[in-house]
C-alpha cells in the first residue's frame, strides 16, 4: 500500500492507471473504525482502485471545537487500510489542502471563520438545520475539502456514510449542483453492538458515558417503533424520542428533528420519508445519530447468477405478492427500441446520453390484475415492439454504455420511491436498492444451470451442444460477469442465498413469499 502527502504524488500515481481502472474514493479524517471500514469493504468491492484520504480538515472546526485534540494516529490507520486492500492513503498537510499553514487558520483561535482559500457555499437552507445551527461554516468547511478532494482525485465513486446524514445530503446536492463527475454512495451505519453508532469520538467517552450514550440510538428505535405503528406526526414522533432519552440523565440534548433526508426540509409529518436527526452532548462530547423512516411497502431485490431463474422466479413472485415486477430488461430494451426509432447510429454514444437523458419510461397497469405491464417509453407503448428481433441484436451493446446504465438506475430508484417493487438484476440488491427489505442472491451450481439450459435446448429441437460445452459457457460467463466494469454481479452482505438445485421455479418462489411476509410481520 502506498502513502502519498501530495495532490502531485497521488495524481501522478493514479495517472498511470486511471484511463483504464475505476477509482473508489473514501474521504475521512481518520481514527478509522469499524464504520469507515464498512465504507472501504464497499469500495473494495466496487472498483479496482481504493484510495482512502485522511485529513482532519481544519476548515469544517469551530473555534471551540476540538480540532487540536481530534485524534491523529496515522500508523493505526495505515495497518488497518493495508489489512482492508487499500491500494493507497492520501493523508495531505493542511498546506497542501487549504492553502495556507494551519497555525494561520486555527491558531488564532478564529477557526473556519477565517477561510484562506476559495470556499464552496452550499444552499442555506441545508446548512442552517440540524448541526448548521450551532456549527457556523462547518459544512462550507467540508463542502470546499470535498470538492478539492474530488477534483484532485477524480473517483469514479466516493463512499459517505449515512450517520452524516446532512453532510451527505449537502455532498450529494453539491455533486449534482456542480456537476462533478462522481457517483456519490452513501452507505448504512454501523453500530457497536449496544446500538451505539460508531464514531472517532467515542474515544472521548468515559465509560459511563459511553453506556449513557446508547440512549440515543434507543430514543430513535422507539420513534422507528411508533412510526411502524402508524404514527407520521412530527410533534409525537419528536416526543417519543424525547421521553425515552429523559431516561438517560447524562444525555444533553441539542435537537431532535424531523426532515426530508434529500432536501433536509423541516416536515410537519412523514409522507414517503423522512429523517429523524438527533445531536447531544455527553460531557464535552458531541454525538449525533439518526433514522430513517420509510412509508413504503418493501422492495424485494433478486440477485445471482446467469441461468439460476431469477427472471422467471422474480416474475412469478411479484404474480403472486400483486407488486410490480420491474422488469429491467425491458427498460433497457425500451431505450434501444428509442435509439434505433429516432435513427442514431448505435455506436454514437454521446447522442445517445443525450437522448436517453430525456427519456420518461412508465409500466402502466400492474398489480394483481395484471400480470404482463405495459411498457411505455416519451408516451409510446413499447410492449411489442422490443421484443423485435432488431431491439434484441443491439440492446447488449446499448445496455453497455454507462450513460444508459447511469440513467435507468435512477429511473428506477424513481419507480422504486414508494416500494411494492420485485426487481432482479445483477447488483440491484447492492446498488440500485441497496435498503431494499428483502434481498434475495438466487444461485445455482454450474451443472444444474448447464443441466437446464440443456433441456431447454433440447425442447427447443437443438440436440447439436454437449452438457460440457455449456458448463465451460457458463463458468466463462459467470467469470465476464462478476469482473465486468459496469453492473458486476455482487452479493449484498445482508442477502439471503437460495441455492437452487434441486428446487423447481415454484418452489423458489414460495419461500421467497414467506420470506416477505415474515418480514412484513417483523417487528421495528
Ligand atoms: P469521519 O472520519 O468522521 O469524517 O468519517 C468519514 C466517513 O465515514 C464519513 O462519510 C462518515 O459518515 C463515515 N462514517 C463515520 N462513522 C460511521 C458509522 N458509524 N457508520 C457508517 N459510516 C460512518
Amino acid at each position: 500500500m502506498l502513502l502519498f502527502r501530495t495532490i502531485a504524488g497521488i495524481r501522478c500515481y493514479l495517472a498511470q492507471h486511471q484511463l483504464t481502472k475505476k477509482v473508489g474514493l473514501v474521504p475521512t479524517m481518520g481514527a478509522l473504525h469499524v464504520g469507515h471500514l464498512s465504507l472501504i469493504q464497499r469500495a473494495r468491492r466496487e472498483n479496482d482502485i481504493v484510495i482512502v484520504s485522511i485529513f482532519v480538515n481544519p476548515l469544517q472546526f469551530g473555534p471551540n471545537e476540538d480540532f487540536q485534540q481530534y485524534p491523529r494516529q496515522l500508523q493505526q490507520d495505515s495497518q488497518l487500510c493495508e489489512q482492508a486492500g487499500v491500494d493507497a492513503i492520501f493523508a495531505p498537510t493542511d498546506a497542501e489542502m487549504v492553502g495556507g499553514n494551519n497555525q494561520e487558520l486555527m491558531g488564532n483561535g478564529q477557526g473556519n471563520q477565517a477561510p484562506i482559500t476559495t470556499t464552496v457555499v452550499p444552499p442555506a437552507a441545508m446548512t442552517s438545520v440540524l448541526c448548521g445551527r450551532s456549527r457556523i461554516g462547518h459544512f462550507q468547511g467540508v463542502a470546499t475539502v470535498v470538492t478539492k478532494l474530488l477534483n484532485a482525485i477524480q473517483p469514479e465513486r466516493a463512499y459517505f456514510g449515512e450517520k452524516d446524514a446532512q453532510q451527505l445530503a449537502i455532498i450529494r446536492r453539491l455533486v449534482a449542483d456542480l456537476k462533478i463527475p462522481v457517483e456519490i454512495v452513501g452507505c448504512p451505519i454501523v453500530r457497536e453492538a449496544s446500538g451505539l453508532a460508531c464514531s472517532s469520538r467515542n474515544q472521548y467517552l468515559t465509560s459511563q458515558q459511553r453506556e449513557q450514550a446508547q440512549g440515543l440510538y434507543q430514543g430513535l428505535l422507539q420513534a422507528e417503533k411508533a412510526f411502524r405503528a402508524g404514527e407520521c406526526d412530527r410533534t409525537r414522533l419528536v416526543d417519543v424520542v424525547q421521553k425515552k432519552l429523559a431516561k438517560f440523565l447524562d444525555i444533553e440534548i441539542e435537537y431532535i428533528e424531523l426532515v426530508d433526508p434529500n432536501t433536509l426540509t423541516p416536515l410537519d409529518k412523514v409522507e414517503d420519508v423522512g429523517l429523524i436527526a438527533i445531536a447531544a452532548r455527553l460531557g464535552s462530547t458531541r454525538l449525533i445519530d439518526n433514522v430513517i423512516l420509510r412509508n413504503r411497502q418493501p422492495i424485494v431485490a433478486i440477485d445471482g447468477p446467469a441461468g439460476a431463474g431469477k427472471s422467471t422466479v422474480t416474475r412469478l413472485v411479484a404474480e403472486v405478492l400483486g407488486l410490480l415486477y420491474l422488469d429491467t430488461g425491458a427498460m433497457y430494451r425500451a431505450v434501444t427500441w428509442l435509439v434505433l426509432q429516432s435513427g442514431i447510429a448505435v455506436d454514437d454514444a454521446a447522442a445517445i446520453a443525450e437522448l436517453v437523458s430525456q427519456c420518461q419510461i412508465r409500466f402502466v397497469g400492474n398489480g394483481k390484475d395484471s400480470i404482463s405491464p405495459q411498457i411505455w417509453i416519451n408516451g409510446h407503448d413499447v410492449t411489442q415492439a422490443i421484443r423485435s428481433l432488431k431491439v434484441t441484436e443491439q440492446v447488449s451493446a446499448i445496455a453497455a454504455l454507462p450513460s444508459v446504465r447511469r440513467e435507468l438506475v435512477r429511473q428506477q430508484q424513481s419507480i422504486g420511491k414508494k416500494g411494492g417493487v420485485v426487481a432482479e438484476g445483477r447488483d440491484i440488491g447492492t446498488h440500485v436498492f441497496p435498503d431494499a427489505e428483502l434481498k434475495i442472491f438466487l444461485t445455482a451450481s454450474v451443472e444444474e444451470r448447464a443441466r437446464r439450459r440443456y433441456q431447454e435446448l433440447i425442447n427447443q429441437g437443438q440436440e447439436d451442444v454437449s452438457l460440457e460445452q455449456l458448463q465451460q459457457a457458463i463458468m466463462e460467463r459467470d467469470t465476464r460477469d462478476s469482473t465486468r466494469a459496469l453492473a458486476p454481479l455482487q452479493q449484498a452482505d445482508d442477502a439471503i442465498v437460495i441455492q437452487t438445485d434441486g428446487l423447481s421455479i415454484t418452489e423458489v418462489s414460495d419461500r421467497i413469499v414467506s420470506m416477505y411476509h415474515q418480514k412484513l410481520s417483523e417487528p421495528g
